[in-house]
């Protein structure tokens, strides 16, 4: 049969942290249990469109999914089974903060079949927290650790953030040495217009040469620390990359669910009588969402707001940048310049095998240019 994923956005947090550009907001608690209604129904709407089709990998991020309370994620988990085809196994992952986890709590995750956790712990140092708005301390997140692993979590991620001023990147690569993940997102701090973070003047980006010996280093002690570099931002130990997040980057197609989720579907998408390969929004805020999908007069709607449709050459586009950012790589072919291909090489930004060309660590810090120059 053939597969997709799906994600379920739940876009609710007790707090905005101060870099955030996110959809979510606080949620009241009547809320929450319209929006898993919402979810549920939703799901049912596209069950006579999948019925030949296998899920692969389900996402649940947010926002702070570990808001919500286990009979809710119960319900969503349900939901999903019932009204589509899960394939077994399949990687459930949710996303958590340390603050919003109990051992109770992860125990419930991890019975109701959940086999992935993503803890936010951005750093590990408490200044840089603080400066971030985080909710949380050092401390708290190794707690948060031991009581997944003491649940019965053998596969987590931790998001750390690297690239913030008086940051002490050392100290980053410890704690997570410490805590031995399976799987790590280190994502570079981009400071979105409008955030709180944006007003502060310390928070200025990195120079060319500053980046990249940051990232170098990050990706050096992380190979020597077991981990494989299989995408510009990820590592994981060797079987434990994340069967959800390779689908994005291999442009298969995944189902959005909730207010503000996106889905891209290569087949199209028929339930709005669309057969071009196109990728949709969900509606934003969750009440107008709500509204939408169950319907005033019993009368539920797909709650999607905005299509986009994608040409050919979007979609090659689209295939040499996502590629390109995962150890897989493209295939020379697709390169329009290719007499630059030899010079990249010698200036080892590029690395050609066969026919397949990747990027190299030096090469994943300027990807932009590099693309533009080729393609
Ligand atoms: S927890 Fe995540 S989604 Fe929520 S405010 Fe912080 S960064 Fe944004």
């Amino acid at each position: 049969m053939d597969s997709y994923s799906v994600y379920i956005h739940i876009p609710y947090c007790k707090k905005k942290c101060r870099y955030c550009s996110f959809l979510s907001s606080a949620p009241e608690v009547k809320d929450l249990d319209t929006y898993i209604e919402g979810i549920q129904a939703e799901l049912k709407l596209y069950k006579p469109f999948l019925s030949n089709r296998e899920i692969k990998s389900i996402f649940i991020g947010g926002g702070t999914p570990s808001l919500l309370e286990p009979a809710q994620l119960k319900q969503i988990i349900a939901a999903i089974s019932v009204s589509l085809n899960v394939k077994d196994p399949v990687e459930i992952t949710i996303e958590a903060n340390p603050e919003s986890i109990s051992t109770e709590k992860l125990k419930a995750m991890y019975n109701l079949g959940i086999n992935r956790l993503s803890i936010g712990l951005q750093s590990f140092d408490d200044n840089v927290l603080k400066s971030l708005g985080r909710l949380h301390d050092v401390q708290s997140s190794f707690t948060a650790i031991e009581k997944a692993r003491s649940a019965g979590f053998q596969n987590i991620n931790v998001d750390v953030i690297y690239g913030i001023p008086s940051q002490d990147i050392a100290r980053e690569l410890d704690g997570i040495k410490k805590i031995a993940p399976e799987h790590v997102s280190f994502y570079y701090l981009t400071i979105e217009q409008g955030t709180p973070l944006s007003m502060d003047k310390i928070f200025k980006p990195l120079n060319d040469d500053s980046f990249q010996e940051l990232y170098t280093r990050v990706h050096e002690e992380m190979i020597g620390a077991g981990y494989e570099h299989y995408e510009v931002s990820n590592f994981a130990k060797p079987g434990f990359q994340s069967v959800h997040n390779m689908n994005y980057w291999q442009r298969g197609d995944y189902l959005g669910i909730g207010s503000g989720a996106h889905g891209f579907f290569k087949t199209g998408l028929p339930w709005i009588g669309m057969t071009a390969q196109a990728r949709y929004e969900n509606a934003y805020p969750p009440s107008v969402y709500t509204e939408k999908v169950l319907g005033s007069d019993s009368n539920p709607a797909f709650p999607i707001s905005r299509v986009e449709v994608l040409d050919t050459d979007a979609e090659t586009l689209e295939h040499i940048f996502l590629s390109l950012r995962t150890w897989k790589g493209i295939n020379t072919n697709l390169v329009k310049n290719q007499k630059l291909l030899q010079h990249l090489a010698d200036d080892g930004l590029i690395q050609i095998t066969g026919n397949t060309l990747k990027l190299t660590v030096k090469g994943m810090c300027v990807m932009d240019g590099i693309v533009t120059e080729l393609f």
